[in-house]
């Protein structure tokens, strides 16, 4: 028998390693793995989980149809597959690549277990158009600035981004066997209630189409909400990304952006809690606890800032002109060490990734790759101005917001600015 694992790659359609595995053997065992390693940490009414779940049941029904099944396991990688070794004549286990530091090491590990225990252990890309030494500088070495790295990924694109891995067609390679019911959430100690919107997994063609125009306008909907989908793979980046290059080239763009933030995470793993510009690890961050707690509770005076983070506390989604914004505020405005922001968002962000997430904020705080630079401060009253003039997405939510109630600012700005401008500068040695 063979395993093919889903991982962040929730779907059969154009799924790279799913279409590996269903050719290479006519017993294909589809699996997922609820790993304990990772649900540890998880708050118990974690929105993402429920999502997973209900993507799961999704995946179940549909390989039912072919007369196959979704095994679902609770536990960790190592014990499951020490497990199912024990249990089946296992040949090879196909999977989707997953760059993420974590991946890479637990990936390690089960290779090792793999190989003593005669397992082919077979990885395919399926997560981003262009991986890890894909898309290098003529010299060799990563790029490190966006829009070179975009111009030459444009470049390469080849004919296996042109067509869709035919998945379906294979499925008849499925191992038949009887359903099997799933775990529950409760069971895995998280509740089952859905309490956030999950956003469609539609393309939304006229918000691509306009998307140049709309996309910096929080309270309209500009941008397409696919980023739970990404992340999870509950759709394809490779027919994403065809659909926007039909439709709108800096929404092409964006999604660009993407691939370079996971190359980046492949190729300095360390990024994840180190300054990507060490110099930058010297700046002498206040991290007061009460500021930071009003800025997590949308309590800080500037209603820009405060829209933002009641938003994503209540819908798990920001605007990303406003990701920009809370996190240019927390960071400099506060002098709160990125990490602290990076974390929070980690917690709440349905679409929550760690490459995307880090490198928006290591953007955010200057210290990162093609970052913006240090003495560049958000005002956030015009960005208010800029982004918000009529106020509607502030008033959406913030109820209070222009009566007596509503805090004042926690911060002046001017003094704020001066002072992240000398603490930047203090850090970097600039006079
Ligand atoms: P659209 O504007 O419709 O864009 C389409 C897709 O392109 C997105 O779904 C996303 O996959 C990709 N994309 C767009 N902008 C970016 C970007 N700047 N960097 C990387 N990919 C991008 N995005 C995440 O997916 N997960 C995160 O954890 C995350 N954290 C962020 C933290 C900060 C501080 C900042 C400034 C940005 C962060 N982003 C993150 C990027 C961006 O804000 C979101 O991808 C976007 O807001 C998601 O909404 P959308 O799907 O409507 O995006």
């Amino acid at each position: 028998m063979n395993i093919f694992w889903h991982r962040r790659d929730l779907r059969i359609d154009d799924n790279a390693g799913l279409y590996k595995a269903l050719k290479s053997s006519d017993e294909v065992q589809p699996i997922f793995i609820f790993d304990t390693n990772i649900l540890d940490e998880l708050p118990k009414d974690d929105q993402r989980v429920v999502f997973i779940h209900q993507e799961l049941l999704r995946l179940k029904a549909e390989y039912q149809k072919y007369g196959g099944d979704l095994w679902v396991f609770y536990g960790t990688p190592q014990d499951v597959y020490q497990k199912l070794i024990k249990e089946q004549k296992l040949q090879a286990v196909f999977t989707n690549r997953d760059y993420e530091p974590y991946a890479r090491e637990r990936d390690a590990q089960l290779h090792e277990l793999f190989k003593e225990e005669g397992v082919e252990f077979v990885g395919a890309k399926d997560h981003v158009i262009f991986e890890k030494d894909e898309v290098l500088k003529d010299d060799g070495t990563p790029y490190k600035v966006y829009t070179p790295y975009m111009r030459k990924w444009k470049e390469k694109l080849n004919e296996f981004y042109s067509s869709s891995y035919p998945t379906r067609k294979y499925l008849s390679a499925l191992n038949q066997v009887k359903p099997n019911p799933i775990i529950s959430l409760e069971k895995m100690g998280f509740e089952n209630e859905q309490t956030q919107e999950f956003p469609s997994r539609e393309f939304p063609k006229s918000i691509v189409k306009s998307y140049h125009d709309n996309r910096d306008i929080p309270a309209i909907k500009g941008t397409s909400r696919l980023s739970i989908h990404l992340r999870f793979g509950t759709i394809s980046i490779r027919e994403l990304s065809r659909f926007a290059q039909q439709h709108n080239e800096k929404y092409w763009n964006e999604l660009i952006w993407r691939d370079f933030y996971q190359m980046i995470l492949f190729h300095f793993p360390t990024s994840v809690n180190k300054a990507f510009k060490p110099e930058y690890d010297k700046v002498q961050w206040r991290n007061n606890k009460e500021e930071f707690e009003l800025w997590c509770k949308g309590k800080t005076g500037y209603p820009m800032v405060d829209a933002g983070m009641r938003e994503l506390n209540k819908t798990g989604f920001m605007h990303n002109r406003v990701r920009m914004v809370v996190a240019s505020f927390l960071t400099k405005h506060l002098l709160i060490d990125w990490r602290w922001g990076e974390a929070y968002f980690a917690e709440k962000l349905l679409d929550f990734d760690l490459a995307s997430n880090v490198g928006g904020w290591q953007w955010a705080a200057s210290s990162g790759v093609d970052a913006q630079p240090y003495f560049r401060i958000f005002n956030p009253e015009s960005q208010l101005q800029k982004f918000d003039k009529d106020e509607r997405y502030v008033r959406k939510w913030i109820p209070e917001y222009g009566t007596s109630k509503y805090p004042s600012p926690v911060v002046e700005h001017k003094m704020a600015r001066q002072r992240a401008l000398d603490a930047y500068k203090f850090a970097l040695n600039k006079s």
